[in-house]
């Protein structure tokens, strides 16, 4: 094996995901939370959970919403789960109650993770479209960075308005980049960015911004065109056509 791969499969064995489950997902109206609606009869968490079991990564934490850790582990975690994870995790599937913010959930992930990793996938179960591939290349441009982030070219013309509708200056959009997860960050980075206050976790929408904040180095990952998120019944149905 030459040492490019060894040091990746050593990244790989030194990782764990959190996959953030928790979100309510009042936008795609379904009655219950997102990641647990039905995507091609699995509940949508199971297509990443898949991904990243697929990418070799051992160990993964699962924040979900309040109240739903027994149906989790019924559904993923029992001996006949009704939808197992492909491959499955040797080191351990863990669900986790998860935050009132999306970085609270992650919070709590990481903390349930323990000390023991070196690197962390941080993926959105609202990302159902995700690749193994992904996640193997983001964990990679760790190599030289604190957090690498998947992330897609901006191919519209991005403007910037005032409140009053009026365009005060538009963007070169060569330099601009639409982000998504997975990212993957050094596991004490993350764990310093995210002892931020209770205010500044907030306001981030992402928890590579937290890294930025902090002086931190954050690498860009080209991600493949179909790893948008699920936000509304459209998504849900184009997601549908494209996985089942
Ligand atoms: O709301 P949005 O779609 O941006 O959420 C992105 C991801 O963060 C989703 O997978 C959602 O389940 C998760 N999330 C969470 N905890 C929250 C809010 C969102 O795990 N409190």
């Amino acid at each position: 094996m030459p040492p490019t791969d060894r040091a990746s499969e050593q990244a790989l064995l030194q990782s764990v995901a959190i996959v953030v489950a928790a979100g309510s997902g009042e936008r795609l109206g379904a009655g219950r939370p997102k990641a647990f609606v039905d995507l091609g009869e699995r509940p949508m968490l199971a297509w990443s959970l898949d991904a990243v079991a697929a990418a070799g990564v051992p160990r993964a934490v699962v924040a979900i919403p309040p109240g739903y850790g027994a149906i989790a582990e019924e559904l993923f975690a029992g001996d006949d789960p009704p939808a197992p994870v492909e491959g499955g995790f040797p080191l351990g599937l863990v669900f986790v109650e998860g935050g009132a913010t999306r970085s609270e959930s992650v919070r709590n992930a990481l903390h349930a993770a323990g000390p023991d990793a070196a690197a962390v996938l941080v993926h959105d179960a609202a990302r159902p479209m995700v690749t193994p591939d992904l996640f193997t290349r983001t964990l990679a441009a760790l190599a030289d960075a604190d957090a690498a982030i998947a992330a897609a070219r901006v191919t519209d013309t991005i403007k910037e308005a005032g409140a009053d509708g009026i365009v005060v200056r538009t963007h070169d959009r060569s330099r601009l980049w639409a982000i998504q997860t997975p990212q993957a960050f050094r596991a004490d980075v993350l764990r310093r960015a995210l002892a931020a206050g209770e205010d500044v976790l907030a306001q981030a929408t992402d928890d590579a911004w937290l890294v930025e904040r902090a002086g931190g180095t954050v690498r860009v990952v080209e991600s493949p065109a179909a790893n948008f998120k699920v936000t509304t019944p459209h998504d849900l149905a184009l997601a549908d056509s494209l996985l089942c």
